[in-house]
């Protein structure tokens, strides 16, 4: 029988920890943490991300602050608008909401906020902690997963874990958590795919997460029987949401499954809020 890993129960108790987390922090030193989001110019997929952050902030105590650049910014512009808010001590954590126009390079621009407001966890130097062994701050995705499967109560060492996928902001830094796990961790990404070997991984998975953004991409007959299965894609087919995993067929294997919509994105929101308690905290203690 599989057990459906859903994301909102969990959410919600974070957050109950987290907003007594604020109240503690409020009675002891009069201020809350502030979360900074920087939009440039408009875009409708950021903007209902905007939405939520504010929405689930201001539930917590936590404030938020959109701060809207124009569009026609420069990278240095951008810059020292981020440079600017490390220097403001309300400011405990900042996030840049993607997409960038063209011609704005995240990986430079993300690499100038101070690592310890790094909401987003992805900070040269956050995602090196990572590799060491000695994390800071997490990108929240990878974190959201990670919870997830804690939320099974299966112990990972020596497990086969597959990730298809390899971004620098879900599939590269939740493999090296797996490994700091003990995990026997495979990366899968578009050359295994091309290759066609990706059946042949998908089906030794005890854990598999998938975040590719490719509906349909993993068939559910390729699902080992009781496999942990987290679905990160999130594809419009039609009026729907959903995965990259085959869902209905995968669930008569699985031994666990996240749905999509409700499984991994209401986790996201969460471990961004536990990033900038957790912010909020480093910075008092420099
Ligand atoms: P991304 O940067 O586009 O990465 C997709 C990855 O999949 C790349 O590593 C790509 O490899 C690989 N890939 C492409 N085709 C493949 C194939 N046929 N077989 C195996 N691997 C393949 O996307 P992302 O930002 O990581 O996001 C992935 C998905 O997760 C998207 O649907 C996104 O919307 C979703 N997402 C959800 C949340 C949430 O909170 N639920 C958060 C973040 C992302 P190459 O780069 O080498 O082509």
């Amino acid at each position: 029988m599989v057990t459906l890993l859903e994301g909102r129960p969990i959410a919600a108790r974070i957050r109950e920890g987290l907003k007594e987390e604020v109240e503690r922090i409020k009675s002891t030193h009069g201020l809350v943490p502030r979360l900074v989001a920087v939009q440039v110019g408009e875009n409708l997929a950021s903007a209902v991300y905007i939405k939520s952050q504010r929405k689930v902030s201001e539930a917590l105590g936590i404030e938020y602050e959109l701060k809207g650049l124009d569009e026609r910014i420069s990278e240095q512009g951008l810059i020292d608008s981020i440079k600017r808010l490390n220097e403001d001590e309300k400011v405990s954590g900042i996030i840049i909401q993607l997409p960038l126009p063209k011609g704005l390079d995240f990986k430079n621009i993300v690499s100038f906020i101070d690592p310890e407001k790094d909401a987003e966890g992805m900070h040269p130097e956050n995602l090196g902690r990572i590799l060491l062994g000695k994390p800071k701050l997490i990108p929240c995705t990878p974190q959201a997963v990670m919870e997830l499967v804690k939320e099974t109560n299966v112990d990972l060492y020596g497990k086969e874990v597959i990730c298809v996928g390899h971004s620098e902001i879900v599939g590269k830094p939740l493999a090296l958590l797996f490994l700091d796990k003990f995990a026997t961790t495979t990366v899968c990404h578009i050359g295994t795919g091309e290759r066609g070997v990706l059946p042949d991984h998908v089906k030794r998975a005890e854990v598999l997460v998938v975040a590719v953004g490719k509906a349909g991409l993993i068939k559910g007959e390729w699902i080992r029987d009781g496999a942990i299965v987290i679905d990160v894609g999130i594809n419009r087919v039609g009026d729907k949401i959903v995965g990259d995993v085959e869902f209905d067929e995968a669930s008569k294997r699985a031994g666990f499954i996240t749905p999509v919509p409700g499984g991994v994105g209401p986790l996201t929101t969460a471990m961004l809020m536990r990033n900038v308690v957790e912010a909020f905290k480093l910075q008092r203690n420099r």
